[in-house]
């Protein structure tokens, strides 16, 4: 049996933003429809108290994979990414691994395809003003679904580094042709703003409730354990609020489970999840005026929708390097 080997620039290559955007949508009513196994991940924590090795594994459709990542947030700022690891991908017949995927850029893809969804599921029709919050990789990945998904008509950055700030904007507006505000202060860059996305490693609210316009939809990506959030008890208490799962979400997510632990918000907070949205089970916005967070935590099953979609595209294409693995009677 051969493996084939994906590296960083394939998954750029074979995992469009809008194909993946659409594979998430996929991937979350199956879950919904009880089609796909995720169970929690399980995270094991370096001594520095910061740094991460997540497992995480699940089922969907005709094939099985596990992610395993290692996740830095000392390697911001240096050449290395945040994050580093692989997608295992296995056909879920005779049980054979099929790939080997560099994992740092499937996340970086798929959990800004997730919010793409969440914001063209949840944000107003003509939102256009975004607020990203940090400049790291989730936040490159974060302007181009945000552009997928919306027409942008302003745009502004804010990082606690501004010279990091200032690079990223220029980078950033050159690649798109558009004009990137970097703002001195949280407060200032989402003043206004119709669309927020949280990408940092901030453990401690860098966002409060009461700097949020009505109407605006957040996307709160950048903390995923029970200890660390982003968003402060007021944001949580005055959106509506939306999840990738509620069992990760009751198990991982600070932003919800520090607010519910001081007995501000229960969990029938939970309006719902993406999937539930997509099935039409429960409704999204429900008047422009009212402000929807998408609280995203990163589930196995999107690294799997992924690695289907780059493997099913990597065989059509014949991307990638075959290394012979396993022993096969056939072989
Ligand atoms: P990067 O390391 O590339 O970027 C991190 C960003 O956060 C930088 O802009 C950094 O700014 C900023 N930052 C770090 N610490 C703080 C702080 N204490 N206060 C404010 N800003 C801070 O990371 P990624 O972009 O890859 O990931 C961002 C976050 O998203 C991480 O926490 C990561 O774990 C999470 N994540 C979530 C996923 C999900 O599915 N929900 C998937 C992948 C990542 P500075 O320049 O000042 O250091």
């Amino acid at each position: 049996m051969d493996i084939l080997i994906l590296n960083s620039a394939d998954v750029r290559r074979l995992l469009p933003m809008d194909a993946c955007i659409d594979a998430m949508a996929e991937a979350f009513m199956a879950l919904r429809r009880g089609e796909a196994l995720n169970p929690l991940r399980l995270v094991m924590m370096l001594p520095d108290q910061r740094s991460v090795l997540a497992v995480m594994p699940s089922y969907l459709k005709d094939s099985m994979g596990v992610k395993v990542i290692s996740v830095m947030p000392g390697n911001h700022g240096t050449p290395y990414d945040s994050h580093n690891g692989a997608v295992l991908l296995f056909e879920a017949v005779h049980g054979q691994p099929l790939a080997m995927i560099e994992a740092g850029a499937i996340t970086a893809i798929r959990t800004a395809a997730v919010s793409g969804l969440a914001t063209r599921l949840l944000a107003r029709e003509d939102a256009g003003d975004l607020a990203i919050l940090g400049v790291g990789v989730q936040a490159r990945t974060h302007l181009e679904a945000m552009q997928s998904v919306r027409k942008l008509h302003r745009v502004r950055v804010w990082s606690r580094n501004l010279d990091r700030a200032r690079i990223f904007a220029e980078r950033e507006a050159a690649k798109y042709g558009l004009t990137i505000e970097v703002m001195p202060t949280v407060q200032v860059a989402v003043a206004g703003a119709d669309l927020i996305c949280t990408t940092t490693a901030a453990r401690e609210p860098i966002l409060m409730g009461e700097w949020l316009a009505p109407g605006v939809h957040l996307n709160v990506v950048g903390a995923s354990l029970r200890t660390t959030r982003e968003v402060d008890t007021a944001a949580m208490v005055k959106s509506r609020l939306y999840v990738d799962r509620r069992e990760s979400t009751l198990n991982e997510a600070g932003d919800f489970l520090i607010p519910k632990s001081e007995g501000t918000v229960d969990d029938s907070h939970i309006q719902g999840e993406l999937g539930e949205v997509l099935l039409g089970q429960v409704k999204g916005r429900q008047s422009a005026a009212e402000i929807t967070l998408f609280k995203s935590l990163g589930l196995a099953v999107e690294d799997l929708a992924s690695a289907q979609l780059i493997y099913a595209q990597a065989v059509e294409q014949g991307i990638g390097i075959k290394v012979p693995f396993g022993d096969h009677e056939a072989d």
